[in-house]
């Protein structure tokens, strides 16, 4: 499972900093080295622009894993050149930026817009596996989830629109509900097509959701 992020523009991210003008950048050794959008061929070519634009890049890191401990103590060791900057710019994803901020007053912008929580199927083809719902159905539907692989996020069988087995929204992908069809028929468990999703219930996933372990 890889936290997979794109690239914001140059556009994007010079408006991010307008004003700011000494950075401090850092990427992450795990999901944006993988995706390459942030890892430490993207950061030397970020710095590169950003020093184009004008800008002073007080220095760059890229840690091992930005989202966990490991930024507190990378970031203890870049004290002197953070403290030069008017802010970080993050090539990590989301929870990167929220590490990071965690750390320090200064602002942390992003470079990076995060899409999802994906795993590899092919190499280098990353799809989203789990919305994190909060109400997994995986049981019911043969390990296949309808909430990201139907492209409407239907539960309660197909929309109607599947063309022999693919979906009427994207004609190259397989229809979730097709496939959902397929696997409980393998598995002897057709009558499962036939359950009654009820109405998700949204106050399960009130944001923010937390969890405490005991
Ligand atoms: S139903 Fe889909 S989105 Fe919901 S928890 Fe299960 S895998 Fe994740
Ligand atoms: S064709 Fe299948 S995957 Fe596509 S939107 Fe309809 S039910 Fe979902």
């Amino acid at each position: 499972m890889k936290s997979i992020t794109k690239q914001k523009t140059m556009e994007e991210v010079e408006q991010s900093l307008k004003g700011l003008d000494r950075i401090f950048i850092i990427g992450c050794g795990t999901c944006t080295t993988m995706t390459k959008t942030g890892g430490i061929d993207q950061v030397a070519e970020m710095k590169g622009k950003l020093q184009d634009l004008g800008k002073r890049i007080t220095g760059t890191t890229v840690i091992p894993t930005a989202c966990d401990d490991m930024t507190e103590t990378a970031m203890k060791e870049n004290e002197q050149f953070i403290r030069n900057a008017d802010v970080i710019l993050s090539m990590a994803c989301a929870l990167g930026v929220h590490r990071m901020s965690l750390n320090i007053s200064k602002p942390v912008i992003p470079a990076v817009d995060t899409l999802f929580i994906g795993v590899e199927e092919t190499p280098g083809f990353f799809r989203e596996a789990c919305a994190q719902c909060g109400q997994c159905l995986l049981g019911e539907t043969a390990g296949v989830c309808p909430i990201t692989a139907c492209h409407k996020g239907l539960v309660n069988g197909p929309c109607g629109g599947t063309n022999n087995g693919k979906c009427e929204v994207d004609k190259e992908k397989d229809c979730a509900w097709t496939l959902i069809y397929n696997r409980l028929k393998e598995q002897g468990r057709l009558e499962l097509m036939h359950r009654y999703q009820p109405p998700r219930n949204h106050h399960i996933s009130l944001k923010p959701r937390s969890v405490r372990i005991q």
